[in-house]
């Protein structure tokens, strides 16, 4: 069963909430209707979840300057923003042969939603005191040497399996 710490509207009937489900926490950001969830949406982990958060101020210079911009976030979870777009997609993708492809998995943000979600990441943080024990990937010890970082399913997810 799934618990819930938090949940926070961000308009439209979508809404980010900290859940917890067989002791892993993650934070949801997703469509809902009628009070149910739907497929429109994104689940992160913790470490996915800070990755985005710290690079939030790139992705609003990119919006400022209608440039397109790519978070990776971890895995295949990418949040991208295109050019001229004032929208913000975080979107889970694969690599079926040589390209990333999108799939639905995810959510694309309205501006407004965006801000929103901005405006509760303190808040988010105040509910989730575990993320200050959240060790983002480029500071752990074992991606200190490249080798380490190939071989990361969160930063290198399509071939980590190929290095050897
Ligand atoms: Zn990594």
């Amino acid at each position: 069963m799934t618990s819930f710490r938090c949940k926070f509207s961000i308009g439209n009937q979508r809404y980010v909430q900290v859940n917890e489900w067989k002791g892993e926490l993650r934070v949801d950001i997703r469509e809902w209707r009628d009070d149910k969830p739907t497929k429109k949406g994104i689940s992160l982990t913790l470490m996915r979840w800070k990755n985005l958060v710290d690079q939030l101020q790139y992705a609003d210079q990119a919006l400022q300057n209608k440039l397109s911009y790519w978070i990776h976030v971890g895995g295949n979870v990418y949040c991208n923003i295109t050019d001229n777009s004032v929208c913000v997609d975080i979107r889970q993708y694969w690599k079926p042969e040589q390209e990333l492809v999108p799939t639905k998995k995810g959510i694309c943000l309205r501006p407004k939603e965006y801000s929103c979600l901005k405006e509760l990441v303190p808040q988010i943080g105040k509910v989730l005191p575990e993320l200050d024990a959240v060790v983002p990937c480029y500071l752990q010890s074992d991606h200190m040497n490249q080798i380490g970082a190939l071989q990361c399913p969160e930063c290198n997810p399509n071939d980590c399996d190929k290095i050897a």
